[in-house]
């Protein structure tokens, strides 16, 4: 058979979490069907490096670098700065590695694409003279937040946001982004987050940005960063819909397909939080009794480790099965783009993270919001206001007010009308 291999090859720098090695898969299967090999470079070994879907790449795991458990202990933003800290050398070693395969007559290196939160990729490229690209996995009004933080003079900002006052004000130039909307994150103080959102869009050395996102999804934001960003842009998704490529981290549980065969058309609500948000116990039982109360029935991802373990008594577990047990389906982790496929499901629960956004945007599935932390918080004010394809849940989590944004999505009108323009923006997309 002919070889229609280009003889390049692209590396690859996801960061090691779910949100992030999806989309960077994805990116990797639609380069590698242009003709480039592709080079996965993992900063610890998970579950994708063995995939066969994933056969044709080669991965390569820089040594001495933070594992999952570090994830946990550390949370995200201590995680990712204590990453690119550390991970700066070996990845020096391993281009190094690879330059020299390459001198042995493997396939020239075209280019790094690197997630924009490995931002020690940079200090490597340069040193090689590397041609690279930031490739951001979060949306491109995100991308715009992070832009404007970085550029906000720091100490009034930090002022602002601890002003209760502030919050349901709109963040001048962001509209309709609250300055509560804006992507800060509960896992670290303000200081270290703005810390990172600058080295995130200081993209010194690359050539190019690349977004998983659309211009009939966020038109203005792009046109931003096309203005801003002093490389070209490049809005290439949502990448799910061009590149399916299988890449859970996490074993998922498909009987829940099964369950789904069983359900009424666009009757189920789709619960989940994705991979890092965590849930507090009372708002967990808030849920399970509107959920209940709605009379719907309703699939729950709960992953493991999401509930405090020193909250979740015995007592407290029985307590929570006895009350979703009639008409609740419960998983650790689900094949969600299965899921939401499915014609069962007639509305997702979500933590908006970008991902499940752009797959719930795919399939044409309404959602009810409830965001956890950063740039979640972005893409649930845009689902609610921008798109008018989701309810956002604010405040305090109370039954009521769970039954009444249940029943509003499956039940009225306005579920229907959400179907609707959810269903144009999936075509458009
Ligand atoms: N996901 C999944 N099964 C689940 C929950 C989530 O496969 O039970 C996938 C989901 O399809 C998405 C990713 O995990 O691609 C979560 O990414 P997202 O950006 O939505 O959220 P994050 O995990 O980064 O907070």
């Amino acid at each position: 058979m002919e070889d229609k291999r280009v003889k390049r090859r692209i590396v690859l720098v996801p960061v090691p979490a779910q949100g992030h090695v999806t989309p960077m898969m994805q990116l990797g299967k639609a380069l590698y069907s242009k003709g480039f090999s592709i080079t996965v470079v993992l900063t610890h070994y998970n579950r994708v490096s063995s995939s066969k879907y994933f056969s044709d790449f080669q991965f390569l795991t820089i040594s001495g670098s933070l594992t999952e458990s570090d994830l946990h202990t550390l949370g995200p933003l201590k995680f990712l700065m204590k990453l690119n800290q550390i991970c700066e050398t070996s990845f020096k070693h391993c281009l190094s590695n690879l330059l020299q395969e390459q001198v042995n007559g493997n396939d020239d290196i075209a280019c790094v694409v690197y997630d924009e939160y490995m931002y020690f990729s940079q200090a490597a490229v340069k040193e090689f003279q590397l041609p690279s690209v930031v490739f951001s996995t979060t949306s491109a009004t995100a991308f715009v937040c992070r832009s404007v933080l970085a550029r906000v003079n720091a100490e009034s900002f930090l002022i602002n946001m601890k002003d209760p006052e502030a919050q349901d004000m709109v963040f001048p130039g962001l509209y309709p982004l609250r300055y509560k909307d804006l992507p800060t994150s509960v896992f670290g103080p303000l200081e270290s987050m703005l810390k990172v959102y600058t080295e995130t869009v200081n993209i010194r050395t690359a050539s190019a940005v690349i977004i998983n996102s659309a211009s009939c999804l966020e038109s203005s934001s792009l046109a931003w960063l096309k203005r801003e960003l002093h490389v070209p842009v490049y809005h290439i998704g949502p990448l799910h819909i061009a590149a399916s490529a299988p890449s859970s981290l996490l074993e998922e549980d498909r009987s829940c397909i099964e369950w789904l065969d069983k359900q009424k058309p666009s009757s189920v609500i789709y619960i989940s939080l994705g991979s890092l948000a965590l849930m507090e116990t009372k708002d967990m039982f808030e849920m399970a009794w509107g959920l209940s109360n709605s009379n719907q029935p309703f699939l729950w991802v709960i992953r493991p480790g999401s509930i405090p373990a020193s909250e979740w008594t015995e007592t407290l577990q029985e307590e929570f099965s006895k009350l979703v047990s009639e008409r609740g389906y419960i998983v650790k982790w689900a094949p969600q783009m299965e899921v939401l496929r499915h014609p069962s499901v007639g509305a997702f629960w979500s933590h908006c993270g970008w991902n499940s956004t752009l797959e719930s945007i795919g399939e044409g599935v309404p959602m009810i919001c409830r965001p956890f932390t950063g740039d979640q918080k972005v893409n649930a004010r845009y689902l609610e206001r921008v798109w008018r394809i989701g309810v956002q849940l604010e405040g305090e989590l109370e039954k009521g007010i769970v039954e009444t944004a249940v029943k509003r999505l499956i039940a009225g009108e306005e579920g229907e009308d959400m179907r609707k323009r959810a269903i144009d923006l999936k075509e458009e997309a």
